[in-house]
């Protein structure tokens, strides 16, 4: 695969993703967040006695996905 697609895509990640929503409580220059761009996902618990609570992918502020879209 071509570097140059790998690494330039043109300020597209997901810190500038519509998406894209950095971590409640985070200090605002720490580098992670949540991907929103679909429902959050509940995982399987064994334990009935678990609250059981929704996902969303955690990303870096660098990651990026072909889902990009912007603000
Ligand atoms: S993973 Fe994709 S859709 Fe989600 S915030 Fe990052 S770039 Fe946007």
């Amino acid at each position: 695969m071509d570097d140059a697609l790998c690494t330039d895509r043109g300020g597209q990640s997901c810190g500038t993703c519509r998406f894209w929503k950095r971590a409640a409580g985070d200090d605002p220059r720490g580098s992670w967040g949540q991907c929103r761009r679909m429902p959050p996902t509940v995982p399987e618990v064994g334990d009935d006695k678990l609250v059981h609570v929704g996902v969303w992918p955690h990303t870096d502020v660098a990651d990026w996905c072909g889902e990009w879209n912007a603000p």
